[in-house]
């Protein structure tokens, strides 16, 4: 975690927040950063002093989630504590209401996890009110159904935040700077609303107690709150600074600061300029490129590696209870490993086949390493099959994978030969040291009854706009993820009436939760029909014959003009095969090695990179 926010340090930001950190025993749960006793002193101080070094500030945060219990400390359902007994949609918990001596305790360490981060040499603390957490519970009046003094009338929702802010600026003094977060909008029914976030914010500048104010939207308590906790792809980059805009007229003296979708230099700058924020927060565009800053203030704006806002593998992995990293940068989270790139001693002459995702990034830092790197690709054009995936609605933005990595790919000076497939023959003659095999992928028919019929229709030709596609379609979705949903989403705008059938609980089980949520309510919009559990056994004229996963009793599409396939992919060997055994020294990564998705196969290209 140090490795990674000094990565950022040297980047150049001027001030981090770290990642929450858990204050009470009522939420303790595994994979958590924590302040609740001493044992974190150690950690903090050595953050603290990193901080220190570079001179950035740091801010911890401290929280509690009330009724978003998300996690647990065994596996057990925790208890979730919150005002009042309202659910929680997405976690499914129904909360316990707090006592008021719980509530005091609760408070106290908010304080006391505060004094430590102070102990150990922190900048400052910022409470977390955002996203649907506790200190939002007790202000939202739809959540917050007490009688007593922390619930009814505005003084009385306000009590708790009031008195945590409180508790934290008796414990830590002036010289610390103390910020709140908070949602300015929860954007779903019951989460608070611009007027309340608003309301909540002018009394709190009015108080006197705080530094300024971190906004961000959404909640994690519904589905709807949840697509802007992360927005993905189809939110506008910059979309957040239009709510913190409207917040910020109803404070007078806190400067305020705003997150969420903000990419570029260029967006954050525009929001800045146009008084939406005073200050302007960038957590993915860091993930994605540590260097965001120093290039921003060198005017280095190409060489931004922009967040794609795929979500795959900041949130996506911690979401599944792993470190975060990033599709197009895997060496974040992998810092200690590949944050410095030593530069070889003998230069190699390095041919690396194929220039998808993999293929960049195994150029790219071969190159940087001091390797003589040429880079052949079949096609006229870089970036293999996410060609194809910025084809599917919504998802343009994911070609900036390849505008990022060809950018990588120029920089560090590679020679890129395209309209070359590459044979046995030309590697004879190029006569490299080694060969990065990275050739992707391609589909495949199943070997089932009725796949060559000329209603049968590949994924990839739907999404590139070449099948010939009838009215009344029948997606069949193996991989449960976004090509599934993409080219299910394209025929019903075009028109086509859409049966998704999926192999597996949900179409995109396999995508971040919000990815997919978005992309469900799409398809619900438009009118397609889901099939869930459903393995594909084979087609007719104008019937697709399939089996339910468990039960094995069939299920039957009749009335069908196109089958659009969706088909576990096949690696494209051939030409390893060829030469493996040969003497020729090769490295096979990506989706030649395994079909799998971007992420790995730009990781695969890292360590490929790393290793010749
Ligand atoms: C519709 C669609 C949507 C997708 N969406 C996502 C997504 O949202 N997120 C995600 O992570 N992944 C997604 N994927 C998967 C992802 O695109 C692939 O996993 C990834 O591109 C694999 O990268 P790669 O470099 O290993 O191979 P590829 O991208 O397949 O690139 C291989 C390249 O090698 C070239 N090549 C092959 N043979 C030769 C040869 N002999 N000589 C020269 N060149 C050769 C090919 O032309 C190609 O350009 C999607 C895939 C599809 C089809
Ligand atoms: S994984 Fe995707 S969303 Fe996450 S930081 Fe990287 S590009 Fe952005």
């Amino acid at each position: 975690m140090i490795a990674y926010h000094e990565a950022r340090m040297k980047g150049g930001v001027g001030m981090i927040m770290t990642e929450v950190h858990c204050v009470h025993p009522t939420y303790m749960p595994l994979g958590r950063a924590w302040a609740s006793n001493d044992d974190c002193l150690p950690g903090l101080k050595r953050l603290g002093q990193k901080g220190r070094d570079y001179g950035v500030k740091v801010i911890g945060q401290v929280f509690h989630p009330g009724r978003v219990a998300a996690a647990s400390i065994d596996g057990t359902k925790m208890v979730a504590y919150a005002p009042s007994e309202v659910p929680d949609e997405i976690y499914k918990t129904v909360p316990t209401p707090l006592t008021t001596d719980l509530i005091k305790e609760i408070v106290t360490s908010h304080g006391d996890g505060a004094a430590r981060m102070a102990e150990a040499g922190l900048d400052g603390v910022e409470i977390i009110s955002s996203m649907g957490y506790l200190a939002s519970q007790f202000i939202n009046p739809r959540l917050n159904r007490r009688t007593d003094e922390y619930g009814g009338s505005f003084e009385n929702r306000m009590r708790f935040v009031r008195e945590v802010a409180a508790d934290i600026r008796a414990k830590v003094g002036n010289d610390k700077i103390l910020g709140l977060r908070i949602s300015a909008d929860e954007m779903d029914e019951e989460g608070l609303t611009m007027e309340e976030s608003s309301a909540a914010c002018a009394a709190l500048d009015e108080d006197g107690v705080l530094d300024y104010l971190n906004i961000v939207l959404g909640s994690t308590a519904t589905y709807t709150g949840w697509q802007h906790i992360i927005p993905h792809m189809q939110y506008d980059a910059g979309y957040t600074g239009k709510k913190s805009g409207e917040l910020k007229s109803a404070v007078k003296r806190l400067p305020v600061m705003i997150a969420g979708r903000i990419n570029q230099p260029q967006i954050a700058e525009e929001i800045v300029a146009s008084g939406q924020a005073d200050l302007v927060g960038i957590v993915r565009g860091h993930i994605a490129d540590p260097e965001f800053v120093n290039k921003a203030r060198e005017s280095r704006t190409d060489d931004i590696r922009a967040c794609i806002a795929c979500d795959q593998a900041c949130i996506g992995h911690r979401l599944k209870g792993f470190a975060i990293s990033c599709i197009q940068h895997p060496e974040t989270g992998r810092e200690l490993d590949f944050y410095d790139k030593p530069k070889v001693e003998t230069p190699r002459k390095v041919l690396v086949v194929g220039g998808g995702p993999g293929g960049m990034k195994a150029a790219a830092v071969a190159a940087e390493r001091g390797h003589d790197v040429t880079l052949m690709e079949k096609a006229p054009h870089l970036g293999g099959q996410a060609l194809i995936a910025q084809l599917l609605p919504g998802r343009t933005e994911f070609g900036g994978i390849v505008t990022n990595l060809t950018r990588e790919c120029e920089i560090h000076g590679v020679t890129i030969r395209k309209n070359t497939e590459v044979t046995k023959e030309i590697i004879a003659a190029e006569a490299p040291d080694v060969v990065i095999m990275a050739t992707g992928a391609v589909e495949q028919r199943p070997d089932l009854e009725g796949m060559d019929q000329t209603h049968v229709v590949d994924a990839w030709a739907v999404a590139k706009g070449t099948a010939n596609v009838g009215g009344k379609v029948v997606v069949y979705d193996w991989h449960a993820n976004w090509i599934g949903l993409g080219v299910a989403e394209k025929l019903a705008r075009d028109g086509c009436s859409v049966r998704l059938c999926v192999n597996g609980p949900m179409p995109g089980e396999h995508l971040p939760m919000m990815v997919r949520d978005g992309w469900m309510g799409q398809l619900h919009k438009f009118g397609v029909e889901v099939i869930p559990y459903a393995r594909l056994y084979g087609a007719d004229d104008t019937s697709v014959f399939m089996q339910h996963v468990t039960s094995g009793e069939p299920i039957i599409c009749d009335d069908v003009e196109t089958l659009v396939l969706a088909a576990p992919h096949k690696r494209e060997a051939g030409l390893w095969e060829e030469l493996y055994g040969t003497g020729v020294e090769l490295h096979l990564i990506g989706d030649a090695l395994a079909p799998r998705t971007a992420e790995e196969a730009v990781l695969e290209g890292l360590r490929a990179g790393f290793e010749v």
